[in-house]
């Protein structure tokens, strides 16, 4: 964006760099900042944005990108890669989604571009969109399943883009390789902001959290591939990323199951490979065992013929939340 100053980072030479950027005080005493590494290539190109972490509790996303940037090769990138590791520390420090304040939207992904006399949470926006958002030429805003125990595979694009600037943002999304696009509410998000503004910018939403040994490995995997995908798709690293075969599907594909009474969640699909199947309509994903009586007081079944997009482990779970996802059939497109 030639409105916003030029930040410090956009004169690093080849190699990387980790800073704090300040954006108040908290309770603690302690000051509040947002973490911010950038990852400079030796041949020129694009800036590629990365933040994750705004949902506090969603960290097998921050590992993956850890493990995707100490393996990458200054010498072999073109171009800047600008990485915000953790967007909402509050969220994190108290292990949850969101802001732990007292007024105002305290979902990181709902108040972009922010508001430097806003509440914290839009304090934190504004200092990401500042020194982060108006400087790059695309971004991913990364997501993950949380602490609710849920498994993800999919890319996000957002249905409020124009034409041209979606059919950008989905080639962006299909680089990443995942099973699912899904055409998604952006309202408030990062990449909501910068698609307003004609920049590029998709939401990966992949694993999860608590999971064990070779499932964490299955979507760390997934994710370095994903990454190295994208910045093949941006011409920052050498080789084409050829999509898979992808389901596309949008808003009023989407239906969340959510179990209508809090218990015990026997979920029946708790394996990575489960994501992308054909769900039958009528078949149980789960049934829901009350805590108290021991007796199953709620089966959840696919309501149509549907794609499973996201699935809960066995565990917890209070009435209302999300429990399984499907993207019924009939509204979902194959992209080859
Ligand atoms: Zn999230």
């Amino acid at each position: 964006m030639s409105v916003a100053k030029s930040p410090s980072w956009a004169r690093q030479k080849e190699g990387g760099s980790f800073t704090r950027l300040p954006v108040t005080t908290m309770l603690n005493g302690a000051e509040l900042n947002v973490p911010l590494h950038v990852i400079t290539g030796r041949k020129k190109g694009p800036t590629f944005g990365i933040i994750t972490n705004t949902h506090g509790d969603e960290f097998l996303a921050t590992m993956a990108i850890r493990e995707f940037v100490n393996g990458l090769d200054t010498a072999k990138l073109s171009g800047r890669i600008v990485l915000v590791s953790v967007a909402n520390p509050m969220a994190t420090a108290g292990f949850g989604r969101l802001t732990p304040e007292q007024h105002g939207r305290t979902d990181l992904h709902e108040v972009y571009p922010g508001n430097a006399r806003g509440n914290t949470t839009q304090m934190i926006a504004a200092v990401i969109t500042e020194n982060v958002l108006h400087h790059v030429d695309a971004l991913i805003d990364f997501h993950s399943g949380g602490s609710g125990g849920r498994l993800q595979a999919r890319v996000d694009h957002n249905s409020k883009a124009p034409a041209e600037l979606k059919a950008r943002n989905i080639a962006l999304a299909r680089a990443f390789g995942a099973p699912f696009v899904h055409e998604n509410e952006f309202a408030g998000s990062a990449a909501h902001y910068l698609n307003s503004i004609g920049v590029v910018a998709v939401n990966p939403e992949v694993g999860g959290c608590y999971l064990g040994p070779a499932t964490s490995q299955y979507y760390t995997a997934m994710m370095v591939k994903g990454l190295t995908g994208m910045l093949k798709h941006m011409g920052m690293l050498k080789g084409n990323a050829k999509p898979p075969r992808q389901i596309d599907f949008n808003t009023k594909a989407r239906r969340e199951l959510r179990p209508r009474f809090s218990g015990y969640l026997n979920s029946h699909y708790e394996e990575p490979q489960d994501l992308g199947k054909l769900i039958k309509a009528g078949t149980r994903l789960g049934e829901v065992i009350d805590l108290y009586s021991y007796e199953v007081i709620e089966e959840i079944t696919a309501p149509f013929d549907g794609y499973l997009f996201f699935s809960r482990y066995s565990g917890m779970v209070g009435a209302g939340t999300q429990a399984f996802a499907l993207a019924e059939k009939a509204g979902s497109r194959w992209l080859a």
